[in-house]
């Protein structure tokens, strides 16, 4: 009968979704419709909401991928609300489950929740709930920490599993799970011991950013045997994404953050995200300076000055909050029109859960991302303690130095899409102002290579604003007389050292003192290659107005260069140059 069901429900689900109806027809189907309209007073499922629930009503084990705010709470609230009994589910977070509990409470949804600040009594209460017909809630809240070290919990889920009561478990964050993850927490790794003591409940792990690699880990740690795994694309037609070069003078950008809100943004909603709580600070003042109302944001703040400069913004009496990444769990406001970084994120899988808090409400909305040269080292020292720190920042950085490729199809390996190039309908910088790069072959760094060989000969460390300078002949001057300078301008050195240190030329090479960690360039593991003389260096390179103008000295001096045609750039107001040079200029070395 159960076969008979499976297959039921997924011939139904299959035709649900290709003719966009509702109309599957399960015992459970009245149940949850009903409860959709009136307890959770929505009108309709989200697309693979519906496919989700039913699977998990059917007893599946089940991975839900699905971008941050589509509404994965919803695939086991619901199904909880028609089950007997309880689903447990596991949050990293207690300022997460609270907002969820405020939220269930608010549409009379009973739950609870078990966690390090609970009250004895509380505790008390709660434990003998879960065994009680009477069935005080419908879900139960923990963190994985308590499911870790309380074996009183675990007794008592014991009980209620063999009286059963326990209806369904849901992880949610499951990465967390996955060293692989961006957010590994080692209590998550214990979380196995829920599908081996419990097997017969079905499990829903829900998280917005895996790599089927991740959930892979996630299913073995979980000891889940054959979970459906069921991916939202994460594509999100109405953002549209842009990357902008910042100098090391950081004047200019917060200018240009300045004029887009004061012009483009007039009176909309929006959030600019910082590196630090020092940033945060500084750059609402500047701001604030240029009259907008802005407001930094970050963890280093009373409590109560969180939440007014939150419910300030909700209610749109602020028109900006300058924020680090701290301000983001629980942030549900629809109408933000423009996320803008000021600095880098440090993955390209937080750069897309920060920004897709930009359009919730499906309409038009924009992310920018201001890339520096200096802010790569400043987050790498940052992260040099986490396992895959590194790897993950030059992901974001490849996705900022990439000039050639849809924005979207960078983001689409990330989370190992397909992608369809017409998927993006001209919402990226690259696909709007196509062909606005150079292509450099056989570029000659050898001196640049020397300069790092010297240092590291000398015993002497080098950080990147060293070797910029180094190379474009500011360095001490005992170095400059036996080393060619260039005369590529600053944005294009760093452009170079980006691109060697992305390739594996150099590498970095961190030094810690008691205070702060240093980073510095060395040679990486590619650096012999370059001693070849048949290898050289190829990239690209965005188009300025600068460059375009330098053009065949740069030709002439040092690289060889192929222009691309020049396709004007649609959007006025943009920053990369469309240039009206377009002779062809090629020198050979
Ligand atoms: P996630 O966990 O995926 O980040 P949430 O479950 O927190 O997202 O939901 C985000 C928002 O979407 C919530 O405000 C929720 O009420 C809303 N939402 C969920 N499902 C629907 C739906 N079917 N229709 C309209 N809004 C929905
Ligand atoms: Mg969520
Ligand atoms: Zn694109």
């Amino acid at each position: 009968r159960k076969k008979r069901l499976l297959r039921k429900l997924e011939d139904a689900c299959e035709s649900a979704q290709t003719a966009g109806s509702s109309s599957a027809d399960f015992p459970w189907s009245k149940e949850l419709e009903q409860n959709l309209k009136n307890t959770f007073q929505l009108s309709k499922f989200r697309p693979l909401q519906q496919k989700a629930v039913n699977l998990s009503m059917s007893g599946k084990d089940l991975f839900l991928v699905m971008p941050t705010g589509r509404g994965k709470s919803l695939c086991y609230q619901l199904p909880a609300v028609c089950s007997e009994g309880f689903t447990l589910v596991v949050t990293p977070l207690v300022s997460l489950m609270e907002d969820q509990l405020m939220y269930l409470k608010s549409i009379h949804v009973e739950a609870a929740t078990l966690n390090a600040s609970s009250t004895k009594e509380h505790a008390k209460m709660v434990l003998a709930g879960m065994t009680d017909t009477k069935a005080p809630f419908k879900l139960l809240y923990v963190t994985p920490e308590k499911i870790a070290k309380s074996k009183l919990l675990m007794s008592r889920l014991e009980k209620a599993y063999n009286a059963g009561r326990l209806s369904r478990i849901a992880v949610d964050e499951v990465h967390c799970c996955s060293q692989w993850g961006h957010d590994f927490r080692p209590d998550y790794k214990l979380l196995g011991i829920l599908k081996r003591q419990f097997p017969k409940v079905p499990l829903l792990g829900l998280t917005a950013t895996a790599t089927s690699s991740v959930l892979k880990d996630c299913q073995k740690i979980l000891c889940v045997p054959e979970p459906i795994t069921l991916t939202a694309s994460f594509n999100r037609t109405n953002l549209y994404y842009e990357v902008r070069f910042k100098n090391s003078n950081s004047e200019e950008s917060i200018g240009d953050i300045a004029s887009l809100i004061e012009e483009r943004y007039q009176g909309q909603s929006g959030i600019v995200y910082v590196f630090s709580q020092k940033d945060a600070d500084s750059v609402s003042e500047d701001l604030q300076k240029k009259g907008i109302n802005a407001y930094p944001y970050h963890a280093n703040m009373a409590p109560e000055d969180k939440s007014r400069v939150h419910r300030k913004w909700s209610t749109n009496k602020i028109q900006v909050v300058v924020a680090t990444v701290a301000f983001g769990m629980g942030i549900d406001k629809s109408d933000v029109r423009f996320v803008i970084h000021h600095t880098i994120s440090k993955s390209i899988e937080n750069y897309y859960q920060e920004s897709g808090r930009a359009g919730r409400d499906d309409q038009p909305a924009d992310c920018i991302v201001y890339f520096g040269f200096n802010d790569i080292f400043r987050i790498s020292t940052m992260v040099v303690m986490e396992n895959v720190g590194q790897k993950k920042l030059l992901t974001m950085v490849e996705y900022c130095q990439n000039v050639d490729r849809c924005r979207r199809s960078v983001m689409a390996v990330h989370f190992d899409e397909v992608w369809d190039d017409e998927g993006c309908n001209e919402m990226c910088d690259v696909c709007r102002h196509e062909s606005s790069f150079f292509s450099y072959t056989g570029f000659y760094v050898g001196s640049l290579f020397l300069i790092v060989e010297l240092a590291s000969s000398l015993d002497e460390k080098l950080t990147p604003l060293k070797v910029t300078e180094a190379w474009m002949g500011k360095g001490p001057a005992k170095r400059r007389k036996m080393i060619q300078t260039t005369i590529l301008s600053r944005l294009e050195v760093e452009a170079i050292i980006t691109h060697l240190l992305l390739q594996g030329y150099l590498s970095e090479d961190f030094s810690f003192t008691p205070y702060t960690t240093y980073f510095y360039l060395k040679l990486g593991r590619k650096a012999s290659l370059l001693k070849n003389q048949s290898h050289s260096v190829t990239m690209k390179m965005r188009k300025t107005v600068s460059n375009t103008d330098r053009l065949s000295v740069i030709a002439d001096q040092q690289v060889k260069v192929s222009q691309v045609k020049t396709k004007e750039g649609k959007r006025s107001g943009d920053n990369t140059a469309n240039s009206s040079v377009t002779k062809k200029v090629k020198k050979d070395l």
